[in-house]
């Protein structure tokens, strides 16, 4: 089941280079993109039953710079990412959303997601976890509000007021540290309050939190636009939590303090608990079209689309006799003559390991299981007993097409969160709009 070796990747030289002129190229990804006559005569065998004219002929070279790579890529649907954010709005009365998109948007592309859900009046700012991100942000041209949801440096903290980030205040110095930035120059310094009312992770701790509230409301120059925490999560521990940050945030106000609006609830809040909606909502994974805690019972609820499409084109199609294995392990051996695809895409792209434990991949409108085992830069489907697909079909192993490709089904397929189905995407995959 493990892979024993590092796998070694003769042909990724020139895959690169299709990947990166894919990458530059502006054209998305045809559902069913032509393979090149290169490609088709590199197929072992004609196909039966297929017509030629869907592999008609076009220089490689020409495919490839028109974003046709074999390589994997995400497609973004910005159809599908205003979908969910109305959802996320209609199951919250149309409560105001600070879209989270930390993580590169979780795996989406930061900057194809941005400029989508800025245009959704819903969305009213949006929330990330680093600087950096922060202000590619900006750099994307975004101008409603962000808030930095992590630790900034004294330096970074100047860039980023200076490019109207707000910033999270959690830590014992914050008031002497934001009246310090607040005095430097690089303008007043518009906050939120991060409140630790049990995750245990980041925030004040609420129980101590009220002396430093008081402190904060006397830093000149700081401006507290909210005050928020994060919940566990655990069903039976949440409405403690709730309770925690409303009577602190109750006791702030009746005090005279600051607290701005508040806000605490991430996507399983949106769903499970109405009571903590409060001033606004901080979404991530809903947006992106995934249910965060318990799909059965979230479908019921709302619709999400998945936003994205992992695809990358077959680059083998080869049949088994009965005994032949295939990957590291032979983990996978045929006992009947089957044909089978190859994918150029494997864990060091993001795909599971454990895919290979049940996840299905769909290519020209047919699923196909995952067998033998997830390398690095490789996945192989099992076709059957036909001929279901040629050297340069678009495969897509997760997507909207079909239940069983849904990154919930992923997930489920290989013992994974969806989160981490979403989030491990490679950095380095080509991403674009369609
Ligand atoms: C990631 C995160 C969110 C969004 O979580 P989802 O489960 O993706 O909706 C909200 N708040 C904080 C503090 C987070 O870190």
């Amino acid at each position: 089941m493990k892979e024993r070796r590092p796998e070694r990747s003769p042909g990724r030289l020139s895959r690169r280079g299709f990947l990166g002129a894919a990458a530059a190229g502006v054209a998305p990804l045809l559902a069913r993109a032509p393979a090149s006559a290169a490609e088709d005569a590199s197929a072992s065998a004609t196909s039966p039953g297929r017509p030629a004219s869907t592999h008609a002929a076009g220089p490689a070279l020409r495919t490839a710079s028109a974003g046709h790579g074999f390589g994997p890529r995400i497609e973004v649907d910005p159809d599908a990412l205003r979908h969910n954010a109305a959802e996320v709005a209609r199951l919250t009365g149309g409560r105001p959303i600070m879209a989270v998109v930390k993580n590169n948007a979780y795996g989406l592309g930061l900057g194809l997601v941005a400029p989508v859900l800025e245009a959704v009046p819903e969305v009213r700012g949006f929330a990330v976890v680093t600087p950096e991100a922060a202000l590619a942000l900006r750099e994307a041209g975004v101008r409603k509000p962000v808030l930095l949801m992590g630790m900034a440096s004294d330096e970074e903290a100047r860039d980023l007021v200076a490019r109207d980030v707000r910033l999270s205040l959690y830590t014992d110095d914050a008031p002497g540290r934001a009246s310090r930035l607040a005095a430097s120059g690089a303008g007043p310094v518009t906050a939120h309050l991060y409140l630790d009312t049990g995750l245990g992770r980041m925030g004040v701790p609420y129980h101590r939190a009220l002396p430093w509230l008081e402190a904060l409301a006397g830093a000149p120059g700081l401006r507290v636009e909210g005050t928020f925490m994060a919940f566990t999560e655990d069903p039976e521990f949440d409405p403690e939590q709730l309770r925690r940050f409303v009577e602190l945030a109750g006791a702030a106000r009746e005090a005279g303090l600051p607290v701005g609006r508040l806000h605490a609830a991430s996507s399983n809040g949106v769903f499970h608990l109405p009571d903590a909606h409060l001033d606004l909502v901080r979404p991530g994974i809903a947006l992106f079209g995934s249910y965060p805690s318990r799909p059965e019972e979230e479908r019921a609820m709302a619709t999400l689309r998945p936003a994205f499409r992992l695809r990358a084109r077959v680059v083998r199609v080869e049949r088994l006799r009965v005994g032949d294995g295939v990957s590291y392990g032979r983990n996978y051996v045929a006992t009947r003559p089957t044909w089978t695809a190859t994918l150029p895409v494997g864990h060091a792209d993001g795909y599971p390991r454990s895919a290979v434990e049940g996840a299905k991949v769909l290519i020209g409108g047919r699923l196909h299981p995952v067998i033998g085992a997830v390398s690095a830069s490789h996945t192989v489907v099992e076709l059957g007993e036909e001929r279901a697909a040629e050297v340069g079909d678009v495969a897509t192993l997760v997507g909207p097409d079909r239940p069983e490709i849904h990154p919930d089904a992923l997930a489920a397929a290989a013992g994974v969160s969806v989160y981490d189905v979403l989030m491990h995407m490679g950095a380095h995959l080509p991403r674009a709009m369609v």
